[in-house]
C-alpha cells in the first residue's frame, strides 16, 4: 500500500491543519532542530494505531495534542489522516472496495481515540490489522526512530526475530496467534 497524503490537525507542534503530499519515490524531510520532523513520523505511527504513549515520547496519549505556547492556547483534540492508495487492493476484506483509504485517528483530552476508515468508525484493532497485514504498521521496522539503529544492534534475539517476522510479512499472523492464545 502506498501512502499518498498525511493530514495533521492539532497533532503535537502541528497546531494548524497541515497536509503533506507524499509523492512516489524518495521523500526527504529537512529542517532545523525542533521543527517537527520526528513528529511527522510519529503521526504516521500514531494513525496506524500505536498504543504506547512512550513511542510518542509522551507520558499519556493525550500528550500528542497540541499543548499550547505562550501565544497560542492548547487544543482540545488532535486528528491525523493517512490517505492510502488502494488501487492494488491490498487492504483486507471489508475495506477493499475503494481505490483510496482515508484512515483517521482522532483523540480528545478526556474521550480517548476514535478511528475511522473512509468515514466509517472502526476499532483500533481493525486499523492495526490493516497495516500489520500490509507489513507496515506502527511497530514496523520500516519506520526507524531516531536512535533506533543503536537499539537494534543491542537487541535481544527475541526482539530481532520479531523484526524478521515483520519483514517477512507475517506480523499480522503473529498478532492473531497472540490474541488466540489469550482466549
Ligand atoms: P531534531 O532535528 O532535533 O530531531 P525534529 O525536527 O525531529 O528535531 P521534533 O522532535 O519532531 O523535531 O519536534 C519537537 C518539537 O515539537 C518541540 O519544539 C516540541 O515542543 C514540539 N512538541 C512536541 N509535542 C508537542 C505538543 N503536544 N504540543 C506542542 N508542541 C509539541
Ligand atoms: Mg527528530
Amino acid at each position: 500500500m502506498r501512502f499518498d497524503r498525511l493530514r495533521l490537525n492539532g497533532f503535537k507542534s502541528f497546531v494548524d491543519p497541515a497536509e503533506l503530499v507524499i509523492r512516489e519515490g524518495l521523500t526527504g524531510i529537512v529542517g532545523p532542530n525542533g521543527c517537527g520532523k520526528s513528529n511527522l513520523l510519529e503521526a504516521i505511527r500514531w494513525v496506524m494505531g500505536e498504543s504506547r504513549p512512550t513511542a510518542m515520547r509522551g507520558a499519556g496519549m493525550e500528550d500528542v495534542i497540541f499543548a499550547g505556547t505562550t501565544r497560542r492556547p492548547a487544543r482540545a483534540h488532535a486528528e491525523v489522516t493517512l490517505a492510502v492508495d488502494n488501487r492494488r487492493r491490498l487492504a483486507p476484506a471489508g475495506f477493499n472496495d475503494a481505490d483510496r483509504l482515508d484512515i483517521t485517528r482522532r483523540i480528545t483530552r478526556d474521550g480517548g481515540s476514535v478511528y475511522r476508515i473512509n468515514g466509517r468508525e472502526v476499532r483500533a484493532r481493525d486499523v492495526q490489522m490493516l497495516f500489520a497485514d500490509a507489513s507496515s504498521g506502527a511497530q514496523s521496522p520500516a519506520l526507524v526512530r531516531q536512535g533506533q539503529i543503536a537499539e537494534l544492534i543491542n537487541a535481544r534475539p527475541a526482539a530481532r526475530r520479531r523484526i524478521l517476522e515483520e519483514a517477512a510479512g507475517i506480523g499480522g499472523l503473529y498478532q492473531r496467534r497472540h490474541e488466540a492464545e489469550l482466549k
